[in-house]
């Protein structure tokens, strides 16, 4: 039986699709869940933060020492087959269980492989089937959300191992609850989750074709709205798409050494668009007051155009994607800051909506504990929001304000 490894003193460089230098003071690669497991354990009894990383493809170390473990649940041999089971209650769905470290893609692969739809638009984004959850990853219409029946989830808060339906993760765009428990109980589990996801559990619908039938794919993959075609003909079509643009992980592509979109699009009140240009794309969401506007367009439109690095930096705009900010080779986590600093504040300036990071930024937890402890004292100078003497307690008002801000 395989155990537990542990390195000292570990170059996580090549751990990351952005690839900045980060080193860290131990580093566990997790094969399994019992792996997985022993190490947040060992981790706890020596006191140390954990950065818990999948493929690493969405992750920024905000520093260039992490001064704790660093736990990597991927199996990068993947070693398993994945196979489906009839779903009792619809003979038309199967459910397919999928170990939490194996790569996303593969798992899709396997899936249309063997006849089952619902995963296809998903193909070709980076990263774990465990971390596909912490964001609830999403492409051309679809989310992880829509397919998820189940997932076995390791609750760091008393090492209980749980099964969360689709409800229980709460869900929303690029969030979930696993995100929001990074800084939950006073950043007790930061940057990690309290929630680990151990494997999960999908439920397609067994077909091997599938009707394109919204009017935004069809134009897209230009393909005739009703028409049904083959879901490996489809997954096809996204990957080509998606190599065009960039965003899908290429070592010798430094367009791709990304973290795919570094900005989310932003959600605001639907009275504020007529004070945005008539051209803006604008996407419904789930509210009736509130709408998304695409943040490419508002990077694009406020100077920023594709390609673009501050004062010869090696972090840039993608040349093939406006929302992702790319490392030519010798990108630090600092150029990545400045980059999203400037365009930020370019943004703000020119259209008065303020982006926010869909990236985690991961940070030694000192670093972040000194910083809100440092806001609630500026606060008390109203620099920060607080009642109407400007005083800011340290209550969830405070938490829910700095997790909205990029901790
Ligand atoms: C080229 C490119 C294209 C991309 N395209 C898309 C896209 O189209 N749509 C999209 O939504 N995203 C996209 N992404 C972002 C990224 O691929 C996804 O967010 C992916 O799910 C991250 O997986 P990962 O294994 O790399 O996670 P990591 O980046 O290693 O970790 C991400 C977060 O998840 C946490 N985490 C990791 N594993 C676990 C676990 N087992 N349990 C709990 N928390 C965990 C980490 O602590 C971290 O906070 C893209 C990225 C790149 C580089």
């Amino acid at each position: 039986m395989e155990t537990l490894t542990l390195f000292e003193e570990h170059d996580l460089t090549a751990c990351t699709t952005f690839g900045a230098p980060v080193e860290c003071k131990t580093y566990f690669p997790a094969w399994d869940e019992r792996v997985l497991v022993q190490a947040l354990d060992e981790a706890r009894k020596k006191d140390f933060p954990v950065a818990l990383i999948g493929q690493g493809s969405n992750v920024i170390f905000c520093t260039d020492y992490f001064d704790g473990a660093v736990i990597r649940y991927m199996d990068d041999k993947q070693r398993l087959k994945l196979t489906a089971t009839d779903d009792p209650e619809d003979s038309d769905y199967a459910f397919v269980n999928i170990f939490g470290g194996y790569l996303w893609d593969n798992a899709v692969l396997a899936c249309v492989k063997m006849g089952l739809s619902g995963a296809e638009a998903l193909s070709g984004i980076p990263g774990t089937a465990a971390a596909a959850l912490v964001q609830n990853i999403g492409a051309y219409g679809c989310e992880i959300k829509d397919i998820l029946h189940s997932a076995k989830v390791y609750d760091r808060k008393d090492g209980s191992i749980n099964v969360f339906t689709p409800a229980d993760f709460q869900f929303g765009y690029r969030t979930s609850i696993i995100k929001q428990s990074v800084t939950e109980s006073d950043f007790m589990y930061y940057p990690t989750p309290r929630y680990i996801v151990l494997n999960i559990t999908l439920r397609l619908k067994k077909a091997s074709e599938l009707v394109i039938n919204d009017e935004r794919l069809s134009k897209t993959f230009n393909i005739e709205l009703g028409k049904r075609v083959k879901t490996m003909y489809f997954r096809k079509r996204i990957l080509a798409t998606r190599r065009k643009k960039g965003m899908i992980y290429d070592a010798d592509d430094s367009d791709t050494h990304s973290t795919g979109s570094y900005f989310q699009n932003p959600i605001i009140e639907r009275d504020k668009l007529e004070m945005l240009p008539r051209d803006i794309p604008v996407y419904e969401t789930c509210s009736q007051d509130k709408v998304k506007i695409s943040a490419a367009y508002l990077i694009e439109n406020s100077g920023f155009k594709k390609g673009y690095a501050f004062q010869k930096s090696d972090a840039y705009i993608s040349t093939r994607h406006a929302l992702a900010i790319a490392n030519y080779g010798h990108a630090t986590y600092h150029d990545v800051l400045e980059l999203q600093e400037i365009i930020t504040n370019g943004v703000y300036n020119k259209f008065g909506v303020k982006l926010h990071p869909e990236v985690n930024l991961l940070k030694n937890r000192n670093d972040v504990l000194m910083r809100s402890n440092l806001r609630t004292f500026t606060s008390l100078s109203g620099v920060f929001p607080g009642d109407a003497n400007g005083h800011f307690s340290l209550n969830s008002d405070f938490f829910d304000f700095i997790n909205k801000r990029d901790v």
